[in-house]
C-alpha cells in the first residue's frame, strides 16, 4: 500500500514535469520522445528515493544548462554566400565537462540536438567515465559538397563554436556527417584561433595528431560487444547468425566487421537511398571502399556483386528475415510496423547502434514479444567511452596501442551490460535493459547534482 501510493506520487511528478516540457517546447517531438522513454523508467526510482523529487532533479535535468545557436556563413565553389545554423547544447556538467558529438545533416534542428544531448547525459554516465552531456551540429548537408566547401563551412562553424568549448569545458566529437576529416579541419581552426596546442578539445582526431587508436571502430565494435554479452547470458552468440545492419556509416561498418569476426553473416546494409541484400553475405571490403574512399552510393555495390540485389527506400530493410537486427543509421528508423515485421520473421535480438533508432511503439512490441533488446544509450556508448579514453591520453600525453584501447572498450561494454542488468533487477524489471540502463545512468548524475547544490 505504501509502495503503491509513493508510486502514484512519482507518476504524478513525472507527468507534471513532462507537461512543462511539452508546453515550453511544443514542437520538439524527438526531444519529448527521448524524455518519455527515460521518465517511464524512472518512476520506481523516484518512488523509492523521494529526495530526487524534493530536489527538483527532473525539472532541472530536462532544461539544458546552456543552448547556443549561431549563424554559419560560408562561400560555395561558385562564390555564392550560404548561411546555415549551428548549435551546441550544453546539457549537463554534473559529472564532467560537456561531451558529445556534432551532427551535420539537413534534418538537424533544436529538437534533434536536444534529444541527442539529453540521451548523452545518461549514456556518458553509463560509461563510468567523468564526462557530462552535450551535443551540437548544423543543418548543413555535406552530401554533394566539395572538399573545399566542407573545409570552409567547417572552419566557419568552428570560428563561432571555439568561443564556447575547451578541454575542461566542452569536448565535441563526430556524429552523422562529421568524421575524422571534419574533426581535423575543426582542430586546425581551433588551434589557429587559440594559439596553443590543446588536443583534448576535440575527440575523434586522426591518430597521427592526438587521436586514439580504435576510436573509429569503437561505436560499432562496442555495440557488438554489448549484444554478444546479452546473447551469452541466454546461451546464444553471433556465431552462425544472419544479421541486418542498417546504415553504411562509421557505426554500421565497424558493427558489421566485428559481427563477421564473431561468425555472423551480414545479409543486408543500407544508406539513405536504399538497401542491398546479399544472401552470400555482404562483402565488407567493397562497402568500405565505396563508402570510406570513393564516397559513392550503396546502389553501386550490385555492379560488383551481381548476385546481390538493391532496393530503393530504407524501411523495407526490416522485412528481410534475420536473427539479429542492428539499426545503425538514424533516429526512428524502426517504427511499429517494422518491429512487427521483424518479430513475425523470428528475430532474436535487437542492438541499437544509432541513437534512438526505435520508436516507443517499436520498443513496446519488442518487449511484449520477449525479443532481447539492447537500448542505444547502453549499446552505442562505446564511441563516447573511447572518446573519454582519448581525452585521458591527451591529458597524460601518452598513446595506447590498439589492443590496449580495444581491451578497455570490451571491459567498459561488459560493465555497462552488468550494471544495466543489475539496476533492472533492483527495480523489479528483470531483463528490461531499457529500464536498467536509464536508471543506472540517471542515479549517478542525480546524486552528483544533489551533492553540488541547486545550481
Ligand atoms: N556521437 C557519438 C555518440 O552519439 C560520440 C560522441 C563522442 O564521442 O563524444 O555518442
Amino acid at each position: 500500500k505504501v509502495v503503491d501510493s509513493s508510486r502514484e506520487v512519482a507518476q504524478e511528478y513525472v507527468n507534471r514535469v513532462f507537461d512543462t516540457v511539452k508546453k515550453r517546447d511544443p514542437h520538439e517531438l524527438e526531444f519529448h520522445q527521448a524524455i518519455k522513454e527515460v521518465f517511464d523508467s524512472l518512476v520506481p526510482v523516484l518512488a523509492r528515493k523521494p529526495q530526487y523529487m524534493n530536489q527538483g532533479i527532473l525539472e532541472r535535468i530536462v532544461e539544458p544548462e546552456r543552448i547556443i545557436s549561431f549563424r554559419v556563413p560560408w562561400v560555395d565553389d561558385h562564390g555564392k554566400i550560404k548561411v546555415n545554423r549551428g548549435y551546441r547544447v550544453q546539457f549537463s556538467s554534473a559529472i564532467g565537462p560537456y561531451k558529445g558529438g556534432l551532427r551535420f545533416h539537413p534534418s538537424v534542428n533544436s529538437s534533434i540536438i536536444k534529444f541527442l544531448g539529453f540521451e548523452q547525459i545518461f549514456k556518458n554516465s553509463l560509461t563510468g567515465q567523468p564526462i557530462g552531456g552535450g551535443k551540437g551540429g548544423s543543418d548543413f548537408d555535406p552530401k554533394g559538397k566539395s572538399d573545399g566547401e566542407i573545409m570552409r563551412f567547417t572552419q566557419s562553424f568552428m570560428t563561432e563554436l571555439s568561443k564556447y568549448i575547451g578541454p575542461d569545458l566542452d569536448v565535441p566529437a563526430g556524429d552523422i556527417g562529421v568524421g575524422a576529416t571534419e574533426i581535423g579541419y575543426m582542430f586546425g581552426q581551433y588551434k589557429k584561433l587559440k594559439g596553443g596546442y590543446e588536443p583534448g578539445v576535440l575527440t575523434g582526431k586522426s591518430p597521427g595528431f592526438g587521436g586514439s587508436l580504435a576510436r573509429k571502430e569503437a561505436t560499432g565494435y562496442g555495440t557488438v560487444y554489448f549484444v554478444e554479452e546479452m546473447l551469452k547470458d541466454k546461451g546464444l552468440s553471433f556465431k552462425g547468425k544472419n544479421v541486418i545492419v542498417s546504415g553504411t556509416g562509421n557505426v554500421s561498418i565497424y558493427a558489421m566487421e566485428k559481427a563477421m569476426e564473431l561468425g555472423a553473416t551480414i545479409v543486408s546494409c543500407s544508406d539513405s537511398g536504399g538497401y542491398v541484400y546479399d544472401s552470400e553475405g555482404i562483402n565488407l571490403d567493397t562497402v568500405k571502399r565505396l563508402k570510406e574512399v570513393e564516397k559513392k552510393r550503396i546502389s553501386e555495390y550490385v555492379k560488383e556483386h551481381p548476385m546481390a540485389i538493391y532496393i530503393e527506400g530504407c524501411s523495407g530493410i526490416w522485412s528481410i528475415p534475420c536473427d539479429i537486427a542492428l539499426p545503425c543509421a538514424t533516429q526512428n528508423e524502426i517504427d511499429g510496423m517494422a518491429a512487427r515485421m521483424l518479430v513475425s520473421n523470428g528475430v532474436l535480438a535487437i542492438g541499437e547502434g544509432a541513437n534512438m533508432p526505435s520508436t516507443l511503439d517499436a520498443i513496446h512490441i519488442f518487449q511484449k514479444n520477449n525479443i532481447l533488446f539492447a537500448p542505444a544509450k547502453a549499446a552505442n556508448a562505446g564511441g563516447v567511452a573511447v572518446s573519454a579514453l582519448e581525452m585521458a591520453q591527451n591529458s597524460a600525453r601518452i598513446f595506447w596501442s590498439f589492443d590496449e584501447v580495444d581491451g578497455k572498450l570490451q571491459d567498459i561494454m561488459k560493465s555497462i551490460y552488468q550494471e544495466s542488468k543489475r539496476a533492472a533487477m533492483e527495480y523489479d524489471a528483470p531483463e528490461n535493459l531499457v529500464v536498467g540502463s536509464n536508471i543506472a545512468g540517471f542515479v549517478k548524475v542525480a546524486d552528483a547534482m544533489i551533492m553540488q547544490g541547486v545550481i
